[in-house]
């Protein structure tokens, strides 16, 4: 085999055979192919393509290129949810204690935040004492003591995504269906859970921005996943707006304790319930005799499960979270009903006021980020807070400030807010 002629292959639109792509994916991970030419070809695949039995190929090699966790003697049903990254995306920290506390066990492995899009390790890493990194023996003795862990892929966990995530990641290949979807599929199929929902996000804050892409991506993962036996289904969700009024990591914790205390934004409710509805449906927990998780969440009965998760990673879920150095409130230039909040330009606003990382070893602040005092349909009078931006390094807030230009608009006419739910995908 040789990897030019690969390259060559696909960049002139022919199908690559089985024995090519796994040869490629298991030289290039085990680092007999350089950097440069896995570009290439992932720059091929951008513009070419790959068709069903080549995303198969290529979605089985990423998994086989590591270990996959055996979940069997964890004894309830397993199921995870997964989202494409939004704004304000904080869902993980109320669903999935939620979704334990109606009897399901959710072994989530999580990710970082990386350009404007936050991660949900970041958000839970702002409470003091909380450890990501959970080995396989703990990981299975949490999901049957408390039945939930949302911990980081181990390294031996599908690598081969490991080291092509980085890559495309610099080198502008990330926007590619059949490549977000092995990246996305390999790493559940890999986790070992026995079902999956993903939350497929549409709009300027999500990696989608047109419902026609997403949905494609969403049958191609709910395809995917069904191929590899994991029951998976999928749900669009807008992301033209932040998901409830925190965007930043140790405030979108808070957030999410009001939620799981039977309050917080509707938005981030609406999306919970539906997303655990689908959940639990998938494993059979769902119907007479299932619980209610509106009801479970409205009624703050899956806080205990949350505080156990927390105290079970060393933290601890009574301390006070960091808070920032100083708070600027962005006021509304004029009275009216606020028609846009620009999802991208608000989560690159908190990106901005230290929230997000440029790059993957950098450190993210817990404190700094952004809370929309009013968000979109409400109405606001002149000099009423808009949004409060929280930092810590003063030095931020200009630049901070700058790419807020352009992110709200204020009109004279109220206006309805779009169902956060578009649509859902079933295999
Ligand atoms: N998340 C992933 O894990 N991979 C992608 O390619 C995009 C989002």
């Amino acid at each position: 085999m040789d990897a030019h002629e690969i390259i060559l292959a696909k960049r002139d639109g022919h199908e690559l055979s089985d024995a090519q792509i796994r040869w490629f994916l298991e030289a290039y991970t085990a680092g007999d192919v350089p950097d440069e030419q896995a570009s290439a070809l992932l720059m091929a695949i951008v513009f070419r393509g790959l068709d069903r039995r080549e995303l198969e190929t290529w979605t089985a090699a990423m998994i086989e290129s590591g270990q996959r966790l055996d979940l069997s003697g964890v004894g309830r049903p397993t199921v995870d949810k997964h989202s494409t990254g939004g704004v304000g995306d904080k869902i993980s920290l109320p669903l999935c204690p939620l979704v334990a506390t109606c009897g399901a066990a959710v072994p989530q492995l999580a990710g970082r935040g990386l350009g404007h899009t936050g991660g949900t390790l970041d958000k839970m890493e702002a409470i003091p004492g909380w450890q990501a990194t959970l080995p396989p023996e703990r990981m299975v003795q949490q999901l049957r003591d408390v039945g939930v862990t949302i911990a980081a892929a181990g390294p031996g966990l599908a690598p081969a995504d490991r080291k092509l995530y980085a890559l495309r990641d610099v080198t502008g290949t990330v926007e590619s269906i059949p490549l977000i979807a092995s990246s996305i599929m390999s790493k559940k199929v890999a986790e070992g859970t026995s079902a999956l929902v993903l939350d497929v996000k549409v709009g300027t804050g999500a990696f989608m921005r047109d419902v026609a892409s997403a949905r494609l991506l969403a049958e191609t993962m709910v395809q995917l996943g069904t191929d590899n036996g994991v029951r998976t289904a999928a749900l669009l969700t807008r992301m033209d707006t932040p998901l409830g009024r925190a965007c930043g990591n140790g405030l979108e914790v808070t957030e999410s304790l009001e939620v799981l205390s039977g309050g917080g934004p509707d938005d981030v409710v609406t999306l919970t319930v539906a997303l655990a509805r689908e959940m639990l449906a998938l494993v059979g927990l769902d119907g007479p005799g299932g619980a209610d998780p509106a009801g479970v969440l409205a009624r703050g009965e899956a806080l205990p499960t949350w505080r156990a998760m927390v105290t079970a990673q060393g933290g601890d879920p009574a301390a006070a979270l960091p808070t920032a150095n100083a708070v600027h409130v962005v006021e509304a230039p004029a009275a009216g009903y606020v028609t846009r909040l620009d999802a991208f330009l608000i989560g690159r606003t908190a990106w901005q006021l230290g929230a997000g990382r440029a790059r993957k070893e950098h450190p993210v602040s817990p404190a700094a980020g952004v809370v929309c005092a009013a968000t979109e349909g409400e109405h606001v009078e002149e000099g009423q807070p808009l949004l409060e931006l929280h930092l810590d390094d003063p030095g931020r807030l200009e630049l901070a400030l700058s790419t807020l230009i352009g992110a709200i608009e204020i009109g004279p006419e109220p206006i309805e807010r779009p169902p956060i739910v578009i649509d859902t995908i079933t295999a």
